[in-house]
């Protein structure tokens, strides 16, 4: 078989892989908890839900503006603005299948060849493989546990060369839920701004901040930076929606073009129902989603004082998302039912085959002495899960 060398380079996602692992081992009837995946156990509210009832009723099922209807755009435009204070027109905005799909398209309309994406680690999975899709170079900027795993803006300028053309920032963090401070965005901005550097600001998490933070996006200190910056966000994690499939960007009308464009061949609109559905989770009663946010703070609290509870482990506390990233390095070396620890991989499969439940090595974000954690599952699975990896940990030696 001829596989393309660009295919060749693409590995598969390993959070999708793990969790299709633990649903495979739930349906045998194991008994499986899952910090896998970085999916909201909560149902989509009802609301939504009759939305999108109300679309198939009205037989709103034909193809639509590749962009997204104009409703969902101008619904998006007010809720960039009600939640962010970020002004964007409604031929700013794309709406794709996923965020993932708007990432997509912004690394095509940004990236040439040979051209170097800079990439704050720990990061989320796709990203390396998205940028060496558009056959761009990633280059990594390792931050620092101590700094929250937040890169600094000294970090950052050491990493540009001439071929620097994108910054990929994700705040709050897949897989760390760290969330950078207004103060170094600015200094970041004001160094894109200098070296033109465009920004893809993956901010799907924005809405799922604790401790009582408010929102800072990169794009908000000036004209010039906005210009450079392709934001991405979407309703899959805030409104519990990630099979629905709807992302959408906001971007410089020209940049928005071009990716209207390449979506044009590529999908076409996403789903003339889910966008419906998105109508009203934007536009709709945000209650519910405060009441998840809620949640998710305790159920934080509660995965960050057990985790550290586990000998061996050490969890610092995250700002926002979902995921608590625990260092576990002090294991590597020790045995664990007749396997020798030497990396978060060998000890993810430990757990999983041993105790059933499913964590993420670090691996998969380019740093192996962590493993991370979803909390999106409920409290008692968060307690019974951890106390299972707990009497695991104990035999270590
Ligand atoms: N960005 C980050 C940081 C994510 O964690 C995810 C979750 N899959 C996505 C983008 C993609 O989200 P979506 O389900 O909208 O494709
Ligand atoms: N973003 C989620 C995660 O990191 C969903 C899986 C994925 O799309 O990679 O678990």
């Amino acid at each position: 078989m001829h596989i393309s060398k660009k295919a060749q380079l693409i590995s598969p996602s390993p959070t999708l892989a793990l969790d299709a692992k633990a649903k495979a081992m739930a349906a045998e009837g194991i008994d499986v908890i899952s910090f896998g995946v970085g999916e909201p156990d909560f149902d989509t509210p009802v609301n939504i839900r009759e939305a999108a009832i109300a679309a198939i009723n009205a037989g709103f099922t034909r193809y639509t503006a590749t962009p997204g209807i104009d409703d969902l755009r101008r619904a998006v435009c007010v809720r960039l603005k009600a939640n962010f204070d970020q002004e964007y027109q409604p031929n700013q905005i794309v709406v794709s299948n996923g965020a993932k799909h708007s990432l997509y398209n912004a690394f095509t309309v940004l990236v040439d060849e040979g051209d170097e994406v800079i990439l704050p680690t720990p990061c989320w999975v796709s990203y390396t493989e998205l940028i060496k899709l558009c056959g761009g170079i990633p280059v990594f900027v390792h931050a620092t546990e101590e700094n929250d795993f937040l890169m600094t803006p000294e970090e950052f300028m050491a990493a540009i060369t001439p071929k620097t053309r994108v910054l990929c920032l994700n705040s709050p963090s897949n897989p760390t839920g760290g969330v950078y401070s207004a103060a170094d965005l600015q200094a970041i901005a004001a160094i894109c701004v200098q070296h033109n550097i465009y920004v893809i600001a993956d901010e799907i998490y924005a809405q799922l901040l604790y401790d009582g933070r408010t929102y800072t996006s990169i794009s908000s200190f000036g004209q010039e930076i906005k210009d450079l910056t392709i934001i991405i966000n979407g309703v899959s994690k805030s409104y519990a929606m990630t099979g629905w499939r709807i992302g959408y960007s906001a971007s410089h009308p020209v940049l928005a073009k071009a990716m209207g464009d390449v979506q044009s061949h590529v999908t076409s609109n996403p789903n003339s129902i889910a966008q419906k559905a998105a109508i009203e989770a934007l536009n709709g009663p945000q209650e519910s989603i405060e009441a998840m946010r809620v949640e998710f703070e305790k159920r934080r609290n509660k995965m960050v004082e057990l985790i550290n509870a586990i000998p061996g482990f050490s969890a610092r506390t995250p700002g926002g998302a979902f995921y608590v990233f625990a260092n576990v390095a002090n294991l590597f070396g020790k045995t664990l039912r007749g396997v020798k620890i030497e990396g978060s991989t060998a000890l993810a499969d430990v757990i999983l085959k041993e105790v059933n439940v499913a964590v993420v090595p670090g691996f998969a974000f380019e740093r192996d002495e962590f493993m991370r954690f979803s909390y999106a599952t409920s409290m008692e699975k968060i307690i019974a899960g951890l106390e299972r990896i707990a009497k695991l940990i104990a035999e270590a030696e």
